[in-house]
C-alpha cells in the first residue's frame, strides 16, 4: 500500500540477512496465485513520485520464480548468490552484480542453485499490467529447445 501522506525517511540502515530497517519481510505471490517455489519479497522503495518501485526478491537454494511474462519490463540486479535465468529463449547463469534486462511479453524465470539462496533487485513500474502464465501451448514451444526443458524441468543441466 502507497502511503501518499506519510514523510518517507531519507535513510534506512541495511540489518544482517539481507533485511532493512521497515522494510518488510512478505510473501512473494498469492499462495496458489501460479507455480513457484522458496521465495521472499521485500518492497524497497515504492513512493507515488518514483513512478516505479524497487523491490528484493530472494529465492531459497533449489527454489524458483514463476515463469511469466507481461507487458512491463524489469531491471534486475543480483544482489546475492548464483542460479540460472531464463529471458525469451535465452539462458544465462547469474551471479552478484550481474545485469538482467526482462524485454516487453518475454518468458523469464530465475532460479536458484541447489546450494545458495539467490537475491535480486528488481525495478518495476508502479503501473503494471497482470503477469501472464504459459499455457499448454506456450509451454510446449518453449520445451522444444532441450536446454530450456531442461531447466524448467529443474534439472541443473
Ligand atoms: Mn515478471
Amino acid at each position: 500500500m502507497v502511503d501518499r501522506e506519510h514523510k518517507p525517511k531519507s535513510f534506512r540502515e541495511s540489518q544482517p540477512g539481507f533485511r532493512w530497517d521497515e522494510v518488510d519481510l512478505l510473501a512473494y505471490k498469492e499462495e496458489g496465485a501460479a507455480p513457484f517455489k522458496s521465495i521472499t519479497r521485500q518492497i524497497l522503495f515504492q513512493r507515488p513520485e518514483l513512478g516505479c518501485e524497487l523491490r528484493y526478491f530472494e529465492i531459497d537454494a533449489g527454489g524458483y520464480s514463476t515463469l511469466e511474462r507481461h507487458e512491463h519490463v524489469h531491471a534486475v540486479m543480483i544482489l546475492r548468490g548464483s542460479g540460472r535465468c531464463l529471458v525469451g529463449e535465452d539462458l544465462r547463469a547469474v551471479r552478484e552484480r550481474d545485469l538482467v534486462f526482462i524485454p516487453p511479453l518475454t518468458w523469464h524465470q530465475f532460479r536458484a542453485t541447489n546450494d545458495e539462496p539467490l537475491g535480486f533487485l528488481c525495478m518495476v513500474n508502479a503501473e503494471r499490467d497482470k503477469p501472464q502464465l504459459p499455457t499448454a501451448v506456450d509451454l510446449h514451444e518453449l520445451q522444444k529447445s532441450p536446454a530450456v526443458a531442461a531447466f524448467l524441468g529443474g534439472s541443473d543441466e
